[in-house]
């Protein structure tokens, strides 16, 4: 019964961007993905369920959450061209409806992002090739550079806004995405570049969420967490 609502909720979607690399997953719920279908873009603030071949490479098996607890929410955003437009994140499920709050904040604001997708859409789910591109993302399997620890983005707890912009510092004074070297000087006044006490900011820190800007090893300014 499970599998034949997983598989209805499934055929609804019609947005499958990747081919399947786990199609073998054992879980229960990996339903067969319909062929990519050119449907209409889903409306602002939608929420559809995601599964393991939509994640692509940016989920395998033995992640923290399974496919089942995380969420694809279609966000609006104004781009760096003034422009409105629209991104997709995922995102924990009990997170979804701070998420839509923040980002309808942030919209309000004016403050700008340059585009918003998901990190599967890069080669490996790179997440340096997701930052060089200036890319806006939550959900990634993946691990705190040098630790065994699992980052908030593995738990879709964690969003890293405008990461070219906002660069990760380390203690040694290596940085990351390697082409953010221009970002370092903090003096900067860039659209998108944040600030402490940025109302941007705020829009995070208020519902409860940490900003990493604020943290001393790293620092990392563009990651915000709700662990
Ligand atoms: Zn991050």
């Amino acid at each position: 019964m499970l599998a034949e609502i997983l598989s209805a909720g499934v055929m609804l979607l019609g947005c499958t961007v990747v081919p399947p690399p786990h199609a073998a997953a054992p879980s229960p719920a990996v339903a067969p993905s319909p062929s990519a279908a050119a449907a209409p873009a889903p409306a602002v603030g939608t929420v559809k369920p995601v599964t393991a071949a939509e994640l692509g490479a940016s989920w395998r098996p033995g992640c923290p959450v399974e496919p089942e607890q995380l969420r694809r929410v279609y966000v609006e955003h104004v781009g760096l061209d003034g422009q409105t437009h629209r991104g997709e994140l995922i995102v924990h499920e009990d997170l979804v409806p701070e998420v839509i709050a923040i980002f309808e904040q942030l919209y309000r604001l004016g403050y700008p992002v340059e585009k918003i997708r998901t990190v599967d859409h890069y080669r490996g789910a790179d997440d340096e090739l997701s930052m060089e591109d200036n890319n806006t993302s939550a959900f990634n399997c993946r691990g705190i550079p040098g630790t065994n620890r699992w980052s908030q983005h593995a738990y879709g707890r964690a969003i890293d806004l405008n990461p070219l912009l906002n660069p990760c510092i380390y203690a040694g004074g290596e940085f990351q995405p390697q082409n953010g070297a221009a970002y370092l000087n903090r003096s900067r006044t860039d659209p998108g570049l944040l600030h402490a006490a940025d109302p941007a900011v705020h829009a995070f820190t208020d519902r409860g969420w940490r900003w990493a800007g604020f943290w001393r090893s790293p620092i990392d300014y563009q990651h915000f967490e709700r662990p």
